[in-house]
């Protein structure tokens, strides 16, 4: 099942493969995709500008590419989908037309411990818009330890605003506790009370299956570089549902990718977005950036899509949930849930004090290191969280059990 073979993986100094266990970071490289960006170069050398419009893979509509298999992953028609900019600046254009504060509705709903980009986007556009975020920005804060979030509680919190939010963001997975949000269920809600919601997909696409149109979420956001593998700072992508995509009156940041491709070239000072998400674009696209995504999505088809890789997902992460309990036991603090509905690839795993004497360490990240001197890659993020991810185009049974071996090997010192 695993297509570890298709991927590079970094090595250790005597050759071989290390456990790659930050797929949830910055996924490994694709094999083919080099092939894929040498060929652009190429067409760049022996073609320049004639490449634009050279069959067969213009570079007009190259991005076009790519949405078939996008749409494919996140469960939405290929005019929802488009690989553009980066996470953070769709997130931008998504607020400056999703986010329209009126009368009474002003707020925007987030949870409590966001990932710092997402914040700093939707503060920046309450002041933008003059208002004040101590009244604007609505923070949820958590029910569960560890601030996990109950579907309840969000479900709760949306009743209990319906009449003054204007605006709902929320992550699929979260990047800390790599809690897997109830998409349908809290975006259903926000649908029931007209409120717009959002998703950002950072550690979701790739990780979990999506429907996002079925579930008719408005908008979402995601990276590319993590579970997709596509590579550092690759090229994002923005979901925006039929029934918004297709107004062209929807208030919006412009730019002259977005207006009618058939009138583009006409170069009228006249604005007429693209029926679909396409009016969203802002500028002609790095073909070299969106190159290697074509390896990456290519290797989701080849695993037969998100079905029978969150199968894989799954037994692998219990594998190693397992594993670690046996091995570990008190001190196997894992913070992720533990039903199989409620988490994707990533395991979070608190150190305690308890942890700190067992691992002798004083600080969390020198358990990072230690693994890392036995060639496991994880990371950490503060205040005191062990991140690693099964990621199943890559990673198997055998991962888990070396990082239990090492983990136990550092304990015994
Ligand atoms: C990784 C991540 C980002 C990164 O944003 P970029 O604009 O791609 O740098 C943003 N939000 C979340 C939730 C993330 O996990």
């Amino acid at each position: 099942m695993t297509l570890r073979h298709e991927f590079w993986l970094p090595r250790r100094a005597d050759g071989s493969e290390k456990v790659y266990l930050l797929g949830n970071s910055l996924g490994p490289q694709p094999r083919r995709a080099e092939s894929f960006v040498m060929q652009e170069l190429s067409r760049w050398r022996e073609l320049a500008a004639d490449a634009h419009s050279s069959e067969p893979e213009p570079w007009i509509s190259y991005h076009r590419l790519l949405a078939e298999p996008l749409a494919r992953l996140v469960g939405a028609e290929s005019d929802e989908v488009v690989a553009m900019n980066s996470l953070t600046v769709n997130l931008h254009l998504m607020l400056a037309t999703f986010y329209r504060p009126q009368g009474a509705r002003q707020e925007i709903l987030m949870e409590s411990h966001p990932f710092p980009s997402d914040y700093h986007a939707v503060l920046t556009h309450l002041r933008h818009r003059g208002l004040d975020p101590a009244t604007a920005l609505c923070m949820i804060s958590p029910d569960g330890p560890h601030g996990l979030l109950s579907a309840g509680r969000i479900r709760d919190e949306i009743r209990a605003r319906r009449d003054t939010l204007a605006l709902i963001l929320l992550p699929g997975v979260h990047y800390h506790t790599g809690q897997w949000l109830d998409i349908p269920g809290i975006t259903r809600v926000a649908r029931e009370h007209e409120i717009p919601i959002g998703w950002d997909l950072a550690h979701a696409i790739g990780n979990v299956p999506l429907s996002l149109h079925s579930w008719d979420a408005d908008f979402a956001v995601w990276c590319s570089y993590k579970y997709l593998n596509s590579g550092p700072g690759a090229v994002g992508g923005c979901f925006v549902h039929k029934r918004h995509a297709a107004r062209t009156d929807l208030p919006r940041l412009g730019g002259w990718w977005g207006h009618d491709q058939r009138t583009r070239f006409k170069m009228e000072v006249r604005f007429d977005p693209m029926p679909t998400i396409e009016g969203w674009q802002l500028s002609n696209p790095p073909i070299l950036a969106l190159a290697p995504l074509r390896a990456s999505l290519e290797l989701f088809d080849r695993a037969g899509g998100m079905e029978p890789l969150r199968q894989a997902s799954e037994q692998l992460v219990a594998y190693t949930e397992q594993r670690l309990r046996d091995a570990l036991g008190d001190v196997c603090n894992l913070i992720t849930p533990g039903a199989p509905g409620e988490r994707g690839s990533q395991l979070s795993l608190a150190l305690n004090r308890e942890a700190h004497a067992r691992f002798r360490i004083t600080h969390g990240a020198e358990l990072v290191t230690r693994l890392a001197e036995r060639g496991i890659v994880t990371d950490f993020r503060e205040p005191d969280v062990l991140r690693f991810a099964l990621a199943p185009l890559f990673n198997h049974h055998e991962d888990a059990d070396a990082l239990v071996t090492a983990m136990e090997a550092i304990a015994d010192g």
